[in-house]
C-alpha cells in the first residue's frame, strides 16, 4: 500500500521539517500519512505529510483537488507511456 495513515505519531512531517527553521515548534509536527513512490525514478522514496500538509499537497492551484492516489497513478501512466515510446524507437 503506497498510501497509508501512521498510527504512531513518532515521524515528523517531512514538509514542515522543510518549511520552518531548526528549533521552530512546527519542525516537530507528528505525520498523519505516509506517502511511497511507486515510479521507477523515485521508488521506495517516502515522504510523510501532517494533515495541513497534506490538504495542501492535494489541493491543485485552481482549487480542484488532486488525490496522491490520482498524482500517484498520473506519474505511473505517464512512466508506461514514456517507456511505449522508448521501446518503439
Ligand atoms: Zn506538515
Amino acid at each position: 500500500m503506497p498510501i497509508r495513515k501512521l498510527q504512531s505519531k513518532s515521524i515528523w512531517c517531512d514538509v514542515c521539517k522543510l518549511a520552518y527553521a531548526k528549533g521552530h515548534a512546527r519542525q516537530q509536527t507528528p505525520a498523519v500519512w505516509q506517502v511511497m513512490s511507486e515510479t521507477q525514478k523515485h521508488k521506495g522514496r517516502v515522504r510523510h505529510y501532517c494533515q495541513p500538509c497534506a490538504n495542501e499537497a492535494q489541493l491543485w492551484h485552481d482549487g480542484t483537488v488532486w488525490t496522491f492516489r490520482q498524482q500517484l497513478d498520473y506519474a505511473l501512466g505517464k512512466e508506461a507511456i514514456d517507456g511505449m515510446e522508448l521501446g518503439q524507437l
